[in-house]
């Protein structure tokens, strides 16, 4: 069985058999695909919160021939970057925060006049909103209230983000409400 390493948005995470969870993401390179994550409901798993719908994460994956179901062996949260440039590394960014869907974070002015994707701008407060919400464990983030500009600019920089990761468009979703953030 090759083994696959692919970064992916999981969309779907639904209960298999006594322990186990089937898990429907769009992946790099691999698009929608399925896999079978053993052990996934058991008390102490390998898998945390990872499986969650919406998360980011870094997937190993063992393809078998003959079956369309993927096993999944390990799984990484992926946060975006917000302390320093995603890009060029420099610290101390100044003006606005640029958030770079390319780069999984936030870029420097200079770096964010070479990204293929245009860069979201965010005001501080949705900064420190976004910040807070990377900190927090999913299950905590859901109790997180967003609004107004802050509201807008945080779905703006999730949407672009997973349109990036998925390698295209997915079907409009309210990624603040009201499963998410709201
Ligand atoms: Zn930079």
């Amino acid at each position: 069985m090759p083994l696959v390493k692919t970064t992916a948005i999981i969309l779907r995470s639904r209960k298999w058999g006594d322990a186990d969870r089937i898990v429907t993401f769009y992946a790099k390179n691999l698009g929608k695909i399925r896999g079978v994550a053993r052990g996934a409901r058991r008390l102490k798993n390998r898998f945390g919160a990872a499986l969650e719908p919406f998360t980011l994460c870094r997937l190993n994956l063992f393809e078998k021939a003959g079956d369309s179901l993927f096993r999944i062996s390990h799984v990484d949260l992926v946060s975006p970057q917000t302390d320093h440039c995603a890009a060029c590394g420099r610290t101390h960014l100044v003006g606005e925060p640029q958030f770079s869907p390319m780069a999984g974070g936030l870029v420097c002015l200079t770096c964010a006049t070479h990204q293929r994707v245009r860069c979201v701008t965010l005001s501080r407060g949705s900064l420190s909103f976004l910040q807070q919400a990377i900190r927090l464990a999913p299950d905590v983030v859901t109790r997180l209230r967003a609004t107004g500009r802050v509201r807008n600019e945080v779905e703006e920089a999730i949407e672009e983000y997973v349109t990036v990761v998925a390698g295209k468009r997915l079907p409009p979703v309210d990624f603040l409400s009201p499963a998410l953030l709201v």
